[in-house]
């Protein structure tokens, strides 16, 4: 057995297979080949094998994640068939350069061309055109596909995770995560937790060929990874995870009943949301609504800007999925770990504290308006909050509510039935906190977002593995200015929630309710034991 030690970042036990998730380091050379007419058939069947795996794509994620990210599935097997682009590649193994440079040449050229475009719609194909010609090319090198290819579901284990990655995948094939590198704030930690399977960031492990399809262990409670345990430790560990299954079971039974503690304080607990699908746990897990919706996922994953369209479908399910309880909608937070291509950002040295989030919409009002647009048309469908990231001025924040004003305005004269929504901010920065006195003047909630607080406050970079052990999360100075932040909040009268991963800290629950926090917006896994801790509280 190999033993390796890791932060656990959800807990839980998951045993099964390793599957190990290396993103391969292709090689392409201008290698000229004596047979062309053999090539170009090799070429072909490539092709033919790419667009089967994309209708097996296309079902898979049309079941799992939704139409919405299913599409580019559909869209790649279309571009497959562009006869410019078999032709352009075609063309090269006629002149006798072998299919997998002529794929990445076509791939190249057809990516560049489309870049140059004037349309929004065509420079996004730019993207795609690489992502088939890599998809090709694997094939013709013979190469596994990036997706998970496993009849039974396995623990995934990486070098990394990329939060575009990792809401790619099929969540029913996956027992648990292992990530050599990572941190518990990390976004990839997050949607772990969201999907609500056991995982390890830091964990030691060399990433050798021969750890694929070993029988291992992850252990979230010690923060342990087992490879090839011996039979006495493996049935500790089945043990061990039947006793989880069955507090989670015991934990069920607290559906229906309120958060409220001995003595009859209550809180309002909410969950945390990526996608239209997370919000069905949210329901099955019995939130009171939804705390924090991150909307960037919606961007995530994908190729091109989500139109209005598909936005306000997605925002609009949401809220008839929760019948009437409050979402809260966060505008997108792209930049830091979450990057997207097609935002064509330029790469920074500090990201996170660069050009991200609400900077962007500010910057980009185009961006900012249509998701706007679709969150105030969704706002009919239920009872909307909007809140938005990131913010550091009162500026900003009145700059905010006149754009909002334009797009309501706009939405009217053309007709649209506008519904009305809370506006609210995100107090993850130090500046907001110590301000919020005046900031809680011109909105109508906050969140706090301990996330991002911690890292700013205690300039502790989130993502650095190496700094977990400074990494404080009940520091002083953190505690101080949720406190101030509450007080200020209900000083100017409105309500405040925390939706960074500090909500669902029970060790601090107490101290939350003693403060007079109103909300705690927490994994959709991590609702029933908080409200398990608040019932035990005097
Ligand atoms: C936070 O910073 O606490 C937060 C909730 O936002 P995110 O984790 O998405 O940055
Ligand atoms: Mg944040």
């Amino acid at each position: 057995m190999e033993r390796y030690i890791g932060k656990g970042v959800m807990r839980g036990i998951a045993i099964g297979r390793v599957y190990l998730y290396q993103k391969a380091d292709i090689q392409v050379t201008d290698q000229k080949i004596s047979d062309p007419a053999a090539e170009k058939e090799r070429f072909l069947a490539a092709v033919e094998q790419a667009k089967a795996q994309l209708t097996r794509l296309y079902g898979e994620a049309l079941a799992n994640v939704g139409e919405d990210h299913a599409a580019i599935f559909d869209v790649h097997k279309m571009l497959l068939e562009d006869e410019d682009y078999l032709d352009a590649a075609a063309g090269e193994i006629d002149d006798g350069y072998n299919a997998v440079y002529a794929v990445d040449l076509a791939g190249t050229q057809f990516a560049e061309m489309f870049a140059a475009m004037d349309d929004e719609y065509m420079r996004g194909r730019a993207a795609d055109f690489k992502d088939i010609s890599r998809r090709v090319i694997r094939i013709l090198l013979d190469l596994p596909e990036e997706e998970i290819r496993s009849e039974e579901p396995v623990v995934l284990v990486a070098d990394d995770l990329t939060p575009s990655e990792t809401v790619k995948f099929d969540k029913t094939k996956i027992l648990g995560f292992v990530t050599v590198k990572g941190s518990a704030n990390s976004h990839t930690a997050i949607l772990a937790r969201s999907m609500n399977l056991p995982a390890l960031v830091c964990v030691d492990v060399p990433l050798a060929d021969e750890l694929h399809g070993k029988t291992c262990v992850v252990d979230g409670f010690e923060g342990e990874f087992l490879v090839e345990p011996e039979e006495e430790i493996l049935s500790e560990k089945v043990v061990r995870k039947n006793q989880w299954i069955a507090d989670l079971e015991a934990l069920e039974k607290l559906k229906g009943q309120d958060n409220v503690t001995k003595s009859g304080k209550r809180i309002d607990i909410f969950a945390n949301i990526g996608n239209v699908k997370d919000a069905e746990e949210a329901c099955a897990a019995d939130a009171g609504g939804i705390g924090l919706f991150r909307s960037e996922f919606l961007y995530l994953g994908r190729d091109t800007f989500p139109s209005e369209e598909e936005q306000y479908t997605s925002y609009k399910a949401v809220l008839e999925k929760m019948e009437g309880k409050k979402v809260v909608i966060r505008t997108l937070d792209i930049g830091a770990d979450k990057k997207v291509d097609y935002f064509g950002l330029d790469p920074e040295e500090n990201p996170a504290l660069g050009y991200r989030a609400i900077r962007i919409c500010l910057d980009r009002e185009e961006i900012f308006i249509t998701q706007l647009r679709a969150l105030y048309r969704a706002a009919a469908h239920g009872k909307l909050a909007i809140m938005f990231p990131m913010i550091i001025s009162v500026d900003e924040v009145k700059r905010i509510k006149q754009i909002v004003e334009m797009v309501k305005e706009e939405l009217t004269k053309e007709g649209y039935p506008v519904g009305e929504a809370e506006l609210g901010i995100m107090i993850e920065t130090p500046a907001a906190a110590v301000i919020s006195d005046r900031l809680a003047k011109e909105v109508d909630f906050f969140s706090i977002g301990t996330n991002d607080l911690t890292q700013y406050t205690l300039a502790v970079d989130r993502q650095n593995q190496k700094l977990e052990g400074i990494c404080d999360t009940h520091h002083e100075a953190l505690l101080r200015l949720i406190e101030m932040t509450v007080k200020n909040a209900h000083e100017a009268g409105i309500w405040v929630g925390i939706c960074g991963e500090l909500g669902a800290d029970t060790e601090l629950t107490e101290w939350f309710l003693k403060i007079g926090v109103d909300e705690l917006s927490v994994a959709a896994s991590a609702v029933l034991k908080v409200r398990s801790a608040v019932r035990e509280l005097p």
